[in-house]
């Protein structure tokens, strides 16, 4: 995903760093994922459920959390934050109607991140995702259970 505006919060500081160091939190949003990986804690702990809150009250608390603690950046440290396209959108959509100013960035699986079509992540200020496929052997994610398109790792970094 190519940035539009790379411009990152953070004064340019002298010495051999540029920036001053951005103040951002960790933040999970949901719990569990559906994935199989049977390497993996988190399919036996979870059931493979996954429960999140919605896109458009995590837009609102993110604001209200930013309010409080004035920070720059959120991590969302969810085992796979984009597990639902449709809450992603919400969200995406949430902050960038609520003018929200808060870059971001998450993780998300290779092939969930092919279906999402339009630019709200980047609009919205998603400035990373963090792609995971686990293994870019066939071999490896028949064993493991997972099953991800090998071919389809290449595209999704493209996309
Ligand atoms: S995708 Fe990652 S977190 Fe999810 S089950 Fe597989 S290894 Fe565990």
């Amino acid at each position: 995903m190519e940035l539009k505006d790379k411009t990152l919060p953070g004064e340019p500081i002298q010495g051999n760093r540029t920036r001053a160091p951005l103040y951002a939190p960790n933040f999970f949003s949901s719990f569990g994922r559906p994935e199989p990986c049977t390497f993996c804690c988190s399919p036996p702990i979870t059931g493979r459920r996954w429960k999140a809150i919605p896109g458009k009250q995590l837009a609102e608390e993110i604001i209200e959390l930013k309010a409080r603690f004035g920070f720059d950046m959120l991590r969302f440290q969810d085992a796979n934050f984009g597990v639902a396209e449709k809450r992603t959108k919400e969200l995406c959509q949430a902050l960038v109607d609520l003018d929200a100013d808060v870059w971001w960035n998450g993780t998300i699986e290779i092939e969930t991140i092919m279906r999402y079509k339009d630019d709200l992540p980047e609009e919205s200020k998603c400035h990373l995702l963090w792609l995971g496929a686990e293994s870019g052997k066939a071999e490896m994610q028949e064993r493991i259970g997972k099953n991800i398109g090998i071919d389809n790792i290449p595209i999704a970094y493209s996309t």
